[in-house]
């Protein structure tokens, strides 16, 4: 129960309000140390309920009678616009009974407009490190009187190319008390040096490893021969399978575009969201999936962070993620709060010896599945290792046959994937064993 924190009637008047009975893992772990004021890292993955984990302590310190703002008391810094606009959502829904103003600055929006919301003071400011970065060159930011700083998706953030700017930021917030930093990911070294220079004797909270998705999310592989081949699998499933709302995510923008064309040919509500859609679009399309207008969400990793939308059971992942944090980010726009969602991950032999290191990475096994109405001919390889990865297949015999389907399951080579096309997934580096597969240049944060 939520009676159980010691939060301000009128925040607990708001939970009740939103219908949240039973605190999550995270919340239960991380609000009463937040409300001790203690610094505090975080590793729990979206969808765990972080955000309220944070907020409701935020707000808590904020509570008071209605006055006259003069500095900015609190800063939340994300990676991407969307998780700006659904964290500003959760902030102003907690605080509907008190007179805490909240104030959103992320790239793709009105530079003076913004500028004119800073002039007003909000409370809590919310934001990506790029645009709030331009505010502070300007002069129209001043965090000196920030008190709880809050870093949410640092691993994403850092990532994302923004470590320098998030490393300003924080340098700006000289009179802090507090820091709580959250990450869906125990992250590498980047990460590790921030907790050390930003965290101040912090408790770490691993509430949720990565390793450990929503237990109600069924994960499911199903083999396909070729591209061609997956488009079919596909079709079928959003034509069989029940589901409210359904995200089908791809490596690259062309290949979000190339589906998307072709559900529409098909009729569905569908829309596509990736790096070079512009903010109008983005919003559209969110705003769209969640008054249910559209069904089908078309998506590229970047475009897709932070989504969090109701009724979201259905991922498919159209091309494999490239590391198993990824994999993990993506799946877990289901399941979301304990509803029951389902991920297929389609799978050709090209695709194999990447999900078997995701496989192994999340110590879990995908449940193998069949569609009989388009069964393919690839089934897997033939032989496996003990890790679950393809015994090799001669380079030779491939090239002299140039017969993809019947040199069975083969590992994706280093060129291979860096001859794909300019992707729109962010991570640079697999992460804590995953495989050592090469990265091309990220999409820039166009999220920003
Ligand atoms: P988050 O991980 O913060 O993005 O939260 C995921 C979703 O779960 C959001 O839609 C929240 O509003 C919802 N949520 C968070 N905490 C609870 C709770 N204790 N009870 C019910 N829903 C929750």
């Amino acid at each position: 129960m939520f009676s159980q924190f010691a939060l301000h009637e009128r925040l607990l008047k708001a939970v009740a309000e939103l219908k949240f009975v039973e605190p999550t893992p995270v919340q239960a772990a991380a609000i009463p140390l937040a409300l001790e004021g203690r610094d505090l890292r975080v590793t729990a993955q979206t969808g765990s309920g972080k955000t309220a984990a944070f907020v409701l302590p935020v707000l808590n310190r904020l509570i008071g009678p209605a006055k006259v703002r003069v500095s900015i008391k609190t800063l939340i810094l994300l990676p991407t616009r969307e998780l700006a606009q659904q964290t500003l959502k959760e902030v102003e829904r907690f605080s509907q009974f008190t007179f805490i103003k909240s104030g959103i600055i992320t790239g793709g929006e009105d530079f003076k407009v913004q500028a004119a919301m800073l002039r007003k003071v909000p409370d809590i400011l919310i934001g990506t490190p790029g645009r709030m970065i331009e505010q502070l060159n300007a002069g129209n930011l001043d965090l000196k009187e920030v008190e709880v700083l809050v870093l949410d998706e640092a691993d994403r953030m850092l990532d994302m190319g923004f470590a320098d700017d998030v490393q300003r930021l924080v340098g700006e917030c000289v009179n802090r008390q507090q820091t709580m930093l959250f990450s869906a990911t125990t992250g590498g070294s980047t990460l590790r040096d921030m907790v050390a220079k930003v965290l101040n004797n912090p408790e770490h909270l691993q509430v949720n490893a990565v390793s450990q998705l929503n237990s109600t999310t069924r994960q499911q592989i199903i083999t396909a021969d070729h591209n061609v081949h997956k488009e079919q699998i596909l079709n079928w499933l959003l034509a069989n399978e029940t589901y409210q709302k359904a995200i089908v995510f791809t490596n690259t923008r062309a290949a979000a575009d190339r589906i998307y064309g072709r559900l529409v040919a098909q009729e569905y509500k569908a829309f596509v969201l990736h790096g070079e859609k512009d903010q109008k679009d983005r919003k559209l399309a969110i705003d769209r999936l969640k008054a249910g207008g559209v069904k089908i969400l078309v998506a590229t990793d970047v475009a897709a962070r932070g989504l969090d939308v109701d009724g979201l059971d259905l991922v498919i992942n159209f091309d494999m993620p490239r590391s198993g944090d990824e994999y993990v980010h993506r799946i877990g726009r289901t399941g979301r709060a304990g509803n029951d969602g389902l991920a297929i991950s389609l799978i050709c032999h090209g695709d194999w010896n990447l999900m078997s290191s995701i496989e192994r990475y999340l110590k879990q096994s995908f449940e193998r599945r069949t569609i009989k109405e388009v069964k393919g001919t690839y089934t897997g390889p033939k032989k496996v290792k003990a890790s679950g990865k393809a015994v090799g297949v001669k380079k030779k015999k491939t090239d002299a046959k140039g017969d993809k389907k019947k040199t069975g399951a083969k590992a994706p080579t280093k060129r291979r994937i860096t001859n794909r096309p300019k992707t729109d997934t962010p991570s640079l580096v697999s992460k804590d064993g995953m495989a050592p597969l090469k990265r091309r240049k990220p999409e820039a944060p166009a999220a920003e």
